[in-house]
């Protein structure tokens, strides 16, 4: 039997995902670089995006119509004399200066409504006559209009530091006139997989031997949570090569281990961490499938000294600052476990060290399409197909050969959430979903 680590802590769910999202607040993302506007999509902002005018920058037309004056529509249908016309985009030179009671200005969605007008009506209740029209619906004051400054002030903030650029935020960010913007880089994310039995992808494997899987999955999640997946050699179950591996990926900004955190003779990842100084926030988490998941940290300037194997072949440019913790995560082997506890646990150490502001993990919920008999204790985060439209919201579990499933897993689009205080859900409860 291997060594394990005197420290043994096995937390709820809740606890283990606590404990992670307490680390990741105290993460501070450094390094940043400018990119242009279109690079941006899906990067951090490093830097707040202010307004540098007014949004809208004029009261705003949100219709085809005229511009009038609300208290000239109090007799219906009433006729107005037209005294011009606004396009979107029109010259302030040409814009009539005061519409006064009586009067109409023809205008266009995304048009300023000049001064004097208080509402615009739509085109679809009016009739041209020549020089007049005729309207036959009333307006409020203010409607169809959206007033100057309503949706953003000048210098006020737009896009805080800390937030991934999605479509709304890119629009902003345009909007604002940032064709380019200051964004965190990647943090570099090693992957370390071990197991005497796992071979690369490119070898052909024995008929005892598995090719490496899980260094994919993590590699697509990293780029995912904004990281730069770093793949290292595979590491044997065997002491001293392991250590020399760990010590590699610890130059990294995170180190994530698979394989090697379970009870057997040969699961040395613990061992070999604590023999480095390492602390253990907690080594395992009251879930299925992923319970020896393991996650810590090797303290103040205990990493490096990677001499050998950094001088022969593995590329290892960026050195970070010795002086900083440096967090880890074994997450065990089996393929449908290193996923989830990844999304889980290692999700928001990699979005902190992005720069992403911390958030919270959220569910979706879906009734249960068939009951599900399980062992109480575990919260189980089981391969589920979520399917149904708008009212209809249903989640099934699909049929699995347990946590080394990865076809039944690929089959499924979600995870279905079963708590651990139930052995019994019927068909037709709400069960949480978590997305993937
Ligand atoms: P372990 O956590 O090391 O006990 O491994 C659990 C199971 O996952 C074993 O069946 C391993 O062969 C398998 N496994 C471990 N690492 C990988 C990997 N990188 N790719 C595919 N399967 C793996
Ligand atoms: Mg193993």
């Amino acid at each position: 039997m291997a060594p394990q680590p005197d420290f043994q802590s096995v937390l709820s769910f809740e606890d283990a995902r606590r404990v992670v999202e307490e680390q990741a607040r105290q993460v501070n993302a450094q390094e940043t670089e400018a990119v242009d506007l279109l690079a941006a999509a899906g990067r951090v902002l490093a830097e707040p995006v202010v307004a540098d005018r007014d949004i809208p920058p004029f009261p705003r037309s949100t219709r085809d119509g005229y511009a009038v004056c609300s208290s000239d529509l109090s007799q219906l249908p009433t006729t107005l004399e037209v005294i011009g016309e606004i396009r979107a985009g029109e010259n302030p030179n040409l814009l009539p200066s005061q519409v006064g009671s009586g009067q109409a200005v023809s205008i266009m969605t995304g048009a300023p409504v000049p001064q004097g007008a208080d509402a615009v009506v739509m085109v679809e209740h009016t009739s041209r006559l020549g020089s007049r029209v005729e309207i036959s619906k009333g307006v409020a004051s203010g409607e169809n209009i959206v007033p100057r400054g309503a949706e953003a002030r000048q210098s006020g903030l737009l896009v805080d530091r800390g937030a991934r650029l999605n479509a709304a935020s890119m629009a902003l960010a345009a909007s604002a006139g940032k064709s380019r913007l200051e964004v965190y880089k990647r943090p570099r994310i090693a992957v370390l997989t071990t197991g005497d039995e796992i071979v690369a992808v490119e070898a052909a494997p024995g008929p005892t031997q598995i090719r490496n899987s899980n260094s994919y999955s993590l590699a697509a999640q990293i780029l995912a949570a904004g990281g730069q997946p770093v793949l290292l050699p595979i590491a044997p179950d065997e002491t001293e090569k392991l250590r020399q591996l760990i010590e590699l990926g610890l130059q990294s900004d995170l180190l994530i281990l698979t394989g090697g955190v379970s009870m057997g003779r040969y699961d040395l990842v613990e061992p070999v961490l604590g023999g480095l100084g390492a602390e253990f926030f907690f080594t395992g988490a009251k879930i299925q499938p992923g319970r020896p998941v393991v996650f810590g940290r090797i303290p103040f300037g205990n990493s490096g000294g990677t001499d050998v194997l950094w001088r022969s072949r593995v590329p290892a440019p960026h050195v970070p600052a010795p002086h900083l913790p440096k967090y880890f995560f074994g997450l065990p082997g089996n393929p449908v476990s290193t996923m989830v506890t990844f999304e889980l646990f290692a999700r928001p150490l990699v979005e902190a060290l992005a720069g992403m502001s911390p958030r919270k993990l959220l569910f979706l919920h879906a009734r249960l399409g068939s009951e599900v008999r399980v062992k109480a204790g575990l919260t189980r985060f089981l391969p589920a197909i979520l399917s149904g439209e708008l009212k209809n919201s249903q989640v099934d579990l699909v049929a699995w050969q347990g946590s080394g499933d990865i076809a039944a897993t690929a089959r499924a689009n979600c995870y279905a959430v079963i708590p651990p205080d139930r052995d019994v859900i019927a068909a037709g409860e709400w069960v949480a979903v978590m997305m993937r």
